[in-house]
């Protein structure tokens, strides 16, 4: 081959690689990343993980490192627990076999220092719980990228107050709580929502991830050679010039 094709070869795929090769492999990157981060959220029921299955460790996260959207509902952030489960069950398909694999779950409290008020049986309905937990179960490989939330709160109250907390945390928590899953799902239980949020870092490294390994393939020798013969009217498989002929007159490839 002589230099001069080479370096023509070399030109031209540089300019197929730079062209579209960022957005698309991003794209494929960030479309691999949710699919799996759902697929995780369907096959894996949160509730399974209650009981000894699982490791539980304290996170030392300040108040701003808690989620803050229920403000004055909530009694300030006290601390989180981190719960990671990894061994089998009886009653799902777990895949966490492995620690800290794809999901874990996350609980921040809210408590209120001062002596439990009497607002759980007061008649006052603006009221806040003495103690408010959002359980955050997040998904996705090989970071947690998304999670849905659910707010739980010291029982007690009367019917009107639960009724209107909860209509108000229902409100406050919004996509954070993630969507229910569609009814034609194939796996559909109460349990299952799906996680519409994005922790900014899991979700960006898991699109890197997966991005890096479509630029990886996408940049092989051989996908780059086929792009440049095909770009060029050489035959695929052999490289012969074809022109515009539908079959390799070399190789006989069509
Ligand atoms: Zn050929």
């Amino acid at each position: 081959m002589p230099l001069g094709m080479i370096s023509q070869m070399r030109d031209n795929n540089t300019k197929l690689v730079s062209k579209r090769c960022f957005l698309v492999t991003l794209f494929i990157g960030l479309s691999i990343n949710v699919v799996i981060t759902y697929l995780l959220a369907t096959i894996q029921d949160p509730n399974s993980w209650s009981g000894d299955d699982e490791d539980v460790t304290q996170l030392s996260l300040n108040e701003d490192q808690a989620p803050k959207y229920l403000g004055d509902l909530s009694p300030s952030f006290t601390e989180a627990y981190k719960y990671t489960p990894f061994s089998k069950t009886t009653d799902s398909i777990l895949i966490s076999f492995i620690p800290d694999f794809g999901v874990d779950r996350i609980e921040y409290q809210y408590e209120s220092t001062a002596a439990p008020t009497a607002s759980q049986t007061s008649t006052d309905l603006n009221a806040i719980p003495s103690a408010v937990y959002i359980t955050r179960y997040r998904f996705g490989f090989p970071m947690r990228g998304q999670y849905w939330d659910s707010v739980g709160w010291t029982p007690g109250g009367g019917r009107a107050f639960f009724d209107r907390y909860s209509k108000q945390i229902i409100e406050r928590a919004g996509t954070h709580a993630g969507f229910e899953t569609p009814k034609w799902w194939p796996i559909s239980t109460e349990n299952y929502r799906m996680p519409i949020r994005p922790s900014w870092s899991g979700f960006i490294l898991n699109t890197l991830f997966y991005s890096l390994i479509c630029l990886f393939v996408y940049c092989s020798p051989r996908f780059l050679r086929i792009r440049y013969r095909r770009s060029n009217n050489l035959c695929i498989s052999c490289g012969y010039a074809i022109e515009n002929l539908d079959t390799c007159p070399e190789c006989g490839l069509e």
